[in-house]
């Protein structure tokens, strides 16, 4: 049986201070992270042997136990690298991405606007996303429930913003709004970038 395993941090825990502090980088990958591998792996072990008749087991709920903690390991280990310390992170984005921003939402400003939005107001714990969606071949910016609600078939994530509780709460207590001005300080539009340059190719 393949199985998950926790990447490192592509950063120290305090590069992204002062905007997401140390205690919260190490709590969200060590520990939240680490769970989702830990009951992905789990769950997988249970459909194996569910195969091999040594386990019975009621399919739906182990699907769904699955697939949201396969999408949240898959999630985060996306959301790291699209991240980067202060120097590296922040500002605007530049090449393909920053041509078809403009293309799609009439200039980065816009763009960012409609972005924040999206993050301040995803429903419950979820995430913020910029998406390429192949079909109408453009940019569009969509949220997901918890992990694994609210997909959109075969678009490919550009950029992914965690709005969960555990990234930010501890920092910035009841104002996500504030989380959510702070978090484009660390943006890392060179990763965004070359991510679109794939989802295109
Ligand atoms: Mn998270």
């Amino acid at each position: 049986m393949k199985t998950y395993t926790l990447p490192p941090l592509p950063y120290a825990y305090d590069a992204l201070e002062p905007h997401i502090s140390k205690q919260i980088m190490t709590l969200h990958h060590d520990k939240h992270h680490q769970a989702y591998v830990t009951n992905a792996n789990a769950a997988m072990e249970k459909l194996e042997k569910s195969r091999k008749g040594e386990l019975q087991i009621d399919i739906r709920g182990v699907l769904r136990d699955f697939g949201f903690n396969a999408d949240g390991h898959i999630l985060h280990s996306l959301f790291w690298p699209n991240m980067a310390p202060a120097g590296k992170g922040g500002g605007a984005p530049g090449g393909k991405l920053a041509d078809q921003i403009n293309k799609d939402f009439g200039g980065f400003d816009k763009f960012k606007a409609q972005f924040s939005d999206a993050s301040k107001t995803v429903e419950g714990s979820g995430w913020a996303m910029l998406i390429y969606e192949p079909t109408s071949e453009q940019l569009i910016i969509s949220q997901i429930e918890k992990h694994n609600l609210n997909h959109i078939a075969h678009s490919s994530i550009i950029l992914a913003s965690d709005q969960w509780e555990h990234s930010w709460y501890l920092q910035y207590l009841n104002d996500r709004a504030k989380y959510v001005d702070a978090w484009w300080n660390v943006v890392n539009w060179s990763e965004a970038d070359a991510r679109l340059g794939k989802a295109i190719k």
